[in-house]
């Protein structure tokens, strides 16, 4: 199959679809891959590296889109590219339909095959092409806390881990999925005191059995959430409910029983955020303070490290590429139940439900 992989021209994405490790195993296999000029860049990729990895490098995104069969990206075509689109051309990218009607109205009008990251779904019903960006995004929101944390950043002034003779910093982690159990674990790791909820028993009683000492597990309930913002320095916001708004944890009255300088990180702001206060904000600009409380609400926090980010998600994304080339979209489909759930909108017609149901459309 000829596969190309255009640079990604949204505002602060500096991912890449494809590696060059990943570019090998598909040359290797015979197919044909075209990578647009620098489209690795952003994530300390070059032109050579590809090269040297079997892929040809082509100079305009134009060119990427006229000879491939298969597209693989990072993030859904803007505006800009709707028109580079052939019909029966197959993108494989991350699309968050539901969330954009001019999008789908686009790709029905393209004809194109879209096959969406995001609902790529296994039999435990798991999304393991969402999974690796949740890592990231879990470790960052640690990471992003602690400096945001310090003073002249705008917080308390306390360090994580503290010193000998000097309480840990304490940090409440707001459900515990693979965003929540990521941050609890980044942060026991800098020797912080760790309080880790949420709503399933089964998963606090997991947490409860791998976790390290200083990660402990309470019962996501309003009273607890209540007794325990108190004492947080850092709270993450981690809570997901499939296919809905996020329920608000914490609300606005709850931010003035905070100390001042504690520090807010809603990673589930994307889907609408957990924290009543939040709204959601750009690496460029990424904080705000309400009421002493800095907020910290990026939407797209992996954009900010996108060596790891590129690497973690192509991990993921490959060996359904693969599949994807050395069979067609169509048999590949049919032989993969994981792959079939992927398919959003194929020639002119949305194939999934949460998609049709979003803008009343036919399935
Ligand atoms: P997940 O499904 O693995 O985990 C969500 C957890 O929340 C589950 O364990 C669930 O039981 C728990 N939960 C539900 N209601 C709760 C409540 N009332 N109290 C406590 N816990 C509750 O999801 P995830 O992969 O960890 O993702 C979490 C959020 O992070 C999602 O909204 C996701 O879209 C978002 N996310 C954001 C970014 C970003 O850049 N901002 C990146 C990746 C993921």
């Amino acid at each position: 199959m000829i596969i190309g992989v255009p640079k990604e021209i949204k505002t602060e994405e500096n991912r890449v679809a494809l590696t060059p490790a990943g570019a090998l195993e598909l040359t290797k296999r015979g197919h044909e891959v075209y990578v647009q000029s620098t489209a690795g860049a952003g994530s300390g990729f070059e032109d050579q590296d590809y090269e040297a990895a079997g892929a040809r490098i082509l100079p305009t995104i134009k060119d990427v889109y006229d000879k491939a069969e298969m597209i693989m990206k990072v993030k859904e075509p803007i505006e800009a590219e709707y028109d580079l689109i052939r019909e029966d051309q197959l993108l494989f990218t991350y699309f968050h339909f539901a969330s954009y009607e001019p999008l789908t109205r686009a790709m029905i009008k393209s004809k194109a095959v879209c096959l969406a990251y995001e609902t790529v779904e296994l039999p435990d019903r798991s999304l393991p092409l969402l999974v690796p960006m949740s890592e990231v995004a879990g470790r960052m929101a640690i990471q992003e806390g602690a400096k945001y944390l310090e003073k002249p950043s705008g917080g308390r002034g306390v360090l994580l881990g503290g010193v000998p003779g000097v309480r840990p910093g304490q940090v409440l982690v707001l459900g515990g999925g693979v965003v929540g159990t990521q941050a609890a674990k980044m942060a026991a790791g800098l020797g912080a005191q760790v309080i880790i909820m949420d709503i399933s028993l089964s998963r606090l009683r997991y947490l409860a059995d791998v976790m390290p000492a200083n990660v402990q597990t309470v019962y996501s309930n309003e009273y607890n959430i209540r007794h325990y913002i108190k004492e947080a320095d850092l709270i993450v916001g981690a809570v997901l409910i499939p296919g809905a708004k996020a329920p608000n944890l914490i609300t606005r009255d709850m931010l003035k029983e905070m100390h001042a300088g504690t520090v807010l990180v809603d990673v589930a702001v994307d889907q609408g955020g957990c924290i009543e206060t939040c709204r959601p904000t750009t690496h460029s600009d990424p904080t705000f303070v309400i009421d002493d409380v800095l907020h910290y609400c990026v939407a797209n926090m992996p954009g900010a490290v996108p060596y790891t980010s590129t690497i973690a998600l192509t991990n993921a994304t490959l060996p359904y590429a693969i599949q994807l080339a050395g069979k067609g979209w169509q048999q590949a489909c049919r032989e993969s139940e994981p792959l079939k759930k992927g398919l959003n909108v194929v020639r002119g017609k949305v194939v999934y439900k949460g998609v049709a149901e979003a803008f009343d459309l036919p399935l």
